[in-house]
């Protein structure tokens, strides 16, 4: 499986870092080795000293496709879930001055915690779902997936014109405003709604 991830989908997080609201969508992947479950711990790694959070709702594919149309995208996906992006915000920031991939600061091992998965059919609107973070039991970040830039089937039509979708794969629809840093001894924990999904203990 694959890890497809969508950068810059939140118009107050792409300001928030200077980036500019994108046209298209702008995506990179993370690797399978990159998933971390069942809330377990994530190690904070030696070779970055800016670690930050990047709360996503995730979803789970559930066919082959390629070239999807928009009009047919949303029944690629079976589930929703929620993640966190993590991302080595000074190796990224060290890559964009430079123009070179952003591999070594988002597709590190376990960067990327996923919660369990609600099925699509549980929803009321897949479109407006509310999902928040909290770190150390302090809210920092809270979305509205009816504020992406990009809404599921562009993400899905855009994305399988260039790589096939397989049976599993996950993509990350952007994280809104707020991300941050962490540092050994923070509690992440992910909501749905109300109801808590996810718990990340940076060890
Ligand atoms: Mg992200």
């Amino acid at each position: 499986m694959k890890i497809i991830c969508i950068g810059r989908n939140y118009s107050e997080h792409a300001k928030e870092l200077n980036n500019a609201v994108p046209t298209e969508p702008v995506y990179f992947m993370k690797p399978d080795s990159s998933l971390l479950t069942r809330n377990r711990p994530f190690f904070y790694p030696d070779f970055t000293k800016d670690l930050h959070y990047e709360c996503e709702i995730v979803l789970r594919i559930n066919k082959v496709g390629k070239c999807i149309n928009e009009k047919f995208a949303l029944s690629y996906i079976d589930a929703i879930g929620i993640g966190i992006d993590f991302t080595a915000r000074d190796l990224q920031q060290k890559a964009k001055e430079k123009g070179l991939p952003w591999e070594k600061a988002k597709a590190f091992d376990f960067s990327a915690p996923v919660s369990s998965f609600i099925p699509v059919a549980e929803f009321e609107d897949i479109e407006q779902i509310i999902f928040s973070l909290k770190k150390n039991g302090e809210a920092v970040q809270y979305g509205n997936t009816k504020d992406m830039i990009f809404s599921y089937p562009s993400i899905i039509a855009y994305v399988s014109q260039f790589m096939t979708l397989k049976t599993g794969d996950l993509i990350f629809t952007g994280t809104p405003a707020g991300v941050g840093p962490v540092i050994i001894g923070d509690k992440l924990e992910a909501f749905i709604g109300e109801k808590k999904m996810l718990t990340v203990n940076i060890r």
